[in-house]
């Protein structure tokens, strides 16, 4: 019995609703993907990738007029004059019948309930037989698609129909989180990597176009470089090309030139005499137990590593250790004074250097 009479309530909500209002459109808005596919694309026309579309919704998004002429959004939000006129507000239509919108239950009531919501507010503006006026205007979201054998990017977009169609907005551009720019140039580079056309350049040794993200300055030679064919100088931190690269003759690093005077590394040029209770000496101390033994301690910071001179078991060495890993990285012998350095072979580093 209730539930009949609650049918019946809805029933009678359902035609008042119906006649109580009139369903109005601007009078060019698009209708159909098809109507807008063409503007979505024409930013990315000059393009070095093509776009294509591949997801796109179009939802009729209800308007009401306030008294003073202003258009509302149903949550209250307000619209300038010129906003509205740019959503063709100013040429409207009477729909042949409301959208799906509002013939759905579930959804109609919740825009009816906004609506009495913002009638306690403003005033609304109401056609001379008294009927409610809705406006509704078609907004358009979903996502456009680039991509290449390798990678695909999606460039989502949410806007309104009408602005769309009329060119007074477009669809955004690509963002590339890899260069941190937006653009609507896309091209892939060799690498496959999908971004701004305008921020790649050619790798001067490889020839290969790459994003500008992924090269560096060879500092040897000034040239843009595909970082990933550099190595970077243990001294100056610096990348260059190893072709390029020098070697210290004390130290046996393999370094930028200009860090090297008369053959020898600027750290090998600059050590310091430091005691046993250095904050690093006490880390190798730790993972080197044989280390222990050694005296006469020197040392220089690089970026990365530090160069440690030591005197052990009546021998002098020099070696290059990781700040963080406490990994060896080079290591050299004293041959006496007068004879110089030589690099050790992994193979032959001596057993103060195995770690606990
Ligand atoms: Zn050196």
């Amino acid at each position: 019995m209730s539930r009949l009479n609650e049918n019946s309530d809805s029933e009678t909500r359902l035609s008042a609703t119906e006649t109580g209002f009139r369903h109005l459109a601007p009078r060019h808005q698009p209708q159909s993907v098809h109507e807008i596919s063409d503007s979505l694309y024409a930013p990315f026309r000059d393009s070095e990738l093509s776009v294509h579309l591949s997801g796109c919704n179009i939802d009729p998004i209800p308007f009401v007029k306030a008294e003073s002429g202003e258009y509302r959004l149903l949550n209250g939000e307000t619209m300038s004059p010129e906003f509205a006129e740019s959503l063709g507000l100013d040429q409207l239509d009477e729909l042949p019948e409301p959208p799906v919108e509002w013939q759905a239950e579930e959804t109609r009531e919740k825009i009816l309930e906004q609506l009495d919501a913002l009638k306690l507010e403003i005033a609304l503006a109401s056609a001379a037989d008294g009927q409610q006026w809705i406006v509704w205007c078609n907004h358009v979201h979903g996502r456009l698609t680039a991509e290449t054998e390798e990678a695909m990017v999606d460039i989502p977009f949410s806007l309104w129909g009408v602005r769309l169609v009329s060119g007074t907005e477009l669809c955004p551009p690509y963002h590339c989180p890899f260069a941190d720019v937006d653009t609507w140039n896309l091209a892939a580079d060799d690498e496959g990597t999908i971004s701004d056309a305008n921020s790649m350049e050619i790798c001067s040794e490889t020839g290969k176009r790459l994003l500008r993200q992924k090269m560096e300055t060879c500092h040897a030679s000034g040239k843009l470089v595909d970082r990933s064919i550099l190595m970077q100088c243990p001294v100056s931190g610096r990348f260059l090309l190893s072709q390029l690269a020098g070697q210290c003759v004390e130290c046996h690093q393999t370094v930028e030139p200009s860090t090297l005077g008369r053959g020898r590394c600027d750290r090998c040029r600059n050590l310091q005499k430091v005691n046993r209770d250095h904050g690093f000496l006490q880390e190798l101390f730790g993972h080197f137990d044989g280390l222990q033994r050694a005296r006469k301690f020197k040392m220089a910071e690089q970026p990365d590593s530090w160069l440690v001179q030591a005197a052990i078991d009546g021998q002098t060495w020099r070696m290059v250790i990781g700040k963080q890993t406490l990994s060896v990285l080079t290591v050299a012998r004293l041959n006496g004074w007068l004879r110089g350095w030589s690099r050790v072979d992994e193979g032959d580093w001596p057993d103060f250097l195995k770690s606990r």
